[in-house]
Order: C-alpha cells, then sequence, then structure tokens
C-alpha cells in the first residue's frame, strides 16, 4: 500500500492553479504513529510513504521524526519512501538524508522553462520561482536516478508545451509527469492547440527512444501500454483507496488527494486503518458508466471512470466532462501513431519497454515483491 501523507496544508508559494486550502493545519506526529503502527500489524512485505502538503518541507522534523519512529520498530515490512515537492526549501543536507534513508521516488514541481514556469509558480509575493527551483532540481538529478518532473499545464502555458518537454529532458528527467489542470476554462480552440503540443511531445519522445534514451511520459506511456497490453486498463490504475491511500491533516483516510478533508468520502482513519465497508461503497458508486462510454470502443483506454477527476470538473464522481472525453481522444489517437511508427522502425527501446521492463520504480517494486509471494 502506499499511504501519501499531507503533513501541512500550509504552503511557502502561492502557484496560481493551486486547489489547496492553505489552512494553517499541520498533521499531530501521534496519528503518524497510529499510522505507522497499524501499517506494521498488517504485516505486509513492503510499504510505500510518500510525504505530501502543502510543501512537506515546512515539516522536514515530522518526515525524520516519522522514519526514525518506522526504523526503532522492529518489523518485517520493508519501508520506502517519497516526497511531493516544490524544491525551493531543498538544501545539500536534506539531499544527502534522502540519499541514505531509502527515497525512491522525488516528486518536484516544475512547470518548464523560466518563461513558463514563472507564469504561475510564484511566491507569495508574486515573484517568479524559477532560479531556485532550477538550481536546487540540478543537485537532486545528480543524486536521484528516479526524479519524476510534475509539470501543470494550463490555458496561459500551453503554447509552450513541448518546448518545455524538451528543456525537461535537456536537463536530466527521465520521467516526466504531465498534469492538464482540467478545471480550466478550455475552449474548443485550445483542442486544437492540444493536439500540435502533444504531436510535437510525441515526435520528442519517438526520437529518444529510437536514441535508445529511457523516457516516460505517462500521458504516452499509458495509452501504448493499453493498445499492447490487453491486461493494462487506464481506469483501474487508481483503484480508488485500494492502491493509495491519502492521510489529511485531519488523520482521516481519502481514496485521492482531491477528496481531503470532504467527509463524504472519508474511508478511514490512523487509529482504526481502513474501513473496508466504506471503500467498497465508495468503489461501487464510482463505477457507473454512462451510455456513450458503454459503447465507446476506447473505453478500455480511457480514465473516463477517474472518480477524482471527474469529481472536480463535475461535482460528481460518475459525471464525465466533455473536455476529458476530447483530450483522451487526442491521446489516443497521437499515441498510436508514434507507437506504429516506433515498431515499425524495430525499435529495441521500444520492445524492452512495453513487452519486457516496467520502467516506473513503484511498479518495480510491487512486481519484485509479487514474484517473491
Ligand atoms: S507549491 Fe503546491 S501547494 Fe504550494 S502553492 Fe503551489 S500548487 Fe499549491
Ligand atoms: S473516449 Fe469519450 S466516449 Fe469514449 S470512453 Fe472515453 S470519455 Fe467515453
Amino acid at each position: 500500500m502506499e499511504y501519501i501523507i499531507h503533513l501541512t496544508e500550509k504552503c511557502n508559494l502561492n502557484c496560481t492553479y493551486c486547489y489547496e486550502n492553505k489552512r494553517n493545519k499541520d498533521i499531530s506526529f501521534e496519528d503518524i504513529k497510529k499510522l505507522i503502527d497499524y501499517e506494521i500489524s498488517r504485516k505486509q512485505k513492503y510499504s510505500i510513504i510518500i510525504f505530501y502538503g502543502g510543501e512537506p518541507l515546512l515539516q522536514k522534523n515530522m518526515i525524520k521524526n516519522t522514519i526514525d519512529y518506522i526504523n526503532s520498530k522492529k518489523c518485517k515490512t520493508d519501508f520506502y519512501y517519497g516526497i511531493t515537492t516544490n524544491g525551493t526549501l531543498l538544501d545539500d543536507d536534506f539531499i544527502k538524508y534522502m540519499k541514505k534513508n531509502n527515497f525512491i521516488n522525488i516528486s518536484y514541481s516544475i512547470d518548464g522553462m523560466k518563461e513558463t514556469h514563472d507564469l504561475n509558480r510564484k511566491t507569495i509575493d508574486g515573484n517568479g520561482t524559477f532560479e531556485i527551483v532550477e538550481k536546487n532540481v540540478r543537485k537532486v538529478l545528480k543524486s536521484f536516478d528516479e526524479v519524476v518532473a510534475m509539470s501543470v499545464i494550463t490555458r496561459n502555458n500551453l503554447y509552450n508545451l513541448s518546448k518545455n518537454v524538451e528543456y525537461l529532458i535537456d536537463i536530466g528527467f527521465k520521467y516526466i509527469n504531465l498534469l492538464f489542470d482540467y478545471s480550466q476554462d478550455w475552449q474548443d480552440e485550445d483542442l486544437n492547440e492540444i493536439k500540435k503540443q502533444y504531436s510535437e511531445i510525441a515526435e520528442i519522445y519517438a526520437d529518444k527512444i529510437l536514441q535508445e534514451c529511457d523516457v516516460e511520459i505517462p500521458l504516452i506511456d499509458d495509452k501504448i501500454k493499453t493498445y499492447i497490453k490487453d491486461e493494462y486498463n487506464c481506469n483501474e490504475d487508481c483503484k480508488f483507496g485500494m492502491k493509495a491511500i491519502n492521510i489529511g491533516t485531519d488523520g482521516n483516510f481519502y481514496p485521492c488527494m482531491q477528496f481531503v478533508n470532504n467527509k463524504d468520502f472519508i474511508i478511514g482513519n490512523c487509529k482504526d486503518g481502513i474501513n473496508i465497508n466504506a471503500r467498497i461503497n465508495l468503489i461501487k458508486n464510482c463505477r457507473k458508466e454512462n451510455q456513450i462510454c458503454k459503447k465507446c470502443s476506447l473505453k478500455k483506454r480511457c480514465k473516463h471512470l477517474c472518480g477524482c477527476r471527474n469529481f472536480v470538473l463535475t461535482n460528481d464522481i460518475n459525471e464525465l466532462s466533455p473536455v476529458v472525453c476530447e483530450t483522451e481522444k487526442i491521446f489516443i489517437e497521437v499515441s498510436d501513431k508514434m507507437a506504429e511508427k516506433l515498431y515499425k522502425q524495430n525499435s529495441k527501446m521500444f520492445i524492452q519497454k512495453f513487452y519486457n521492463k516496467d520502467y516506473n520504480i513503484l511498479k518495480q517494486i510491487a512486481s519484485k515483491y509479487d514474484k517473491e509471494r
């Protein structure tokens, strides 16, 4: 199980698209200890703890206390760690600390080149944060292989998207997570631009794969997997609290970060653990496919059943937004064309990536332990 602990709701930045409440709230260490005790009692072979916020590095001591507490327990579960950070508070000591302490996943918020990044990722005073973010990310990339660029796509930065992806690959990112801010007021004309930018990204990606460079962009990779691997279904990726649980600063469990602090979506708490019935009910309620999707040939390849995303857009976990349908069709069409090209050119990396090895480190860990079972 992956636990995403929201250490604090506070943040030192004020990004234009931030959905965080930013209340003056931190999780208590008592709740974290209960969570760890609960997880140890489940006797799993491994567990993953992701430190999240607000900005989790405002709570460096809480991170260290959590890891000390886990290390003080003589348990058979192997714990791995990750963090999602805006990077502005990272320093050499903390990078060394992560290196020493089994951090396997660092998700780093960076939207691209200065021109793009500073449009939305700002300090509380309204200044851009690119200089510090870029300086720190170069240090992290030197120390860790698995650093994920988390880039938010908005209407005001879309036109530069493919250039930003190229820039992120050039500075050393191998894994780039492009996060559409679906809550923006997307217009019909944006769809043409999305298709143009996405096609250019697919070209960049194909060139890198042909040069045997190991690059992963889930918006592309996941669509190719749904074509090649019959068992891979985009809609089963998050599983609404089956694979990952978010822990709010109130100590309650939520199936996705979009629902944190929404009492209708509580599926447990640090003291009592997962409320299996609440989780099953939520999953059942979230699987109501509409008539159009039921008949659509792309339904296994499209994220139309993502209850979290549907909720953000329509306030209903089962109500789809048209922008999701249109963008999913674009992602599938462009990825298919690019995959066909790589297949015809007999790209070794392409075959290795999609027919042999799983590149995502969290999935590699899961499959390592699955094999041992
Ligand atoms: S860094 Fe994250 S939490 Fe902080 S303001 Fe930006 S989006 Fe919000
Ligand atoms: S592509 Fe559109 S119609 Fe087809 S499954 Fe996805 S959301 Fe539904």
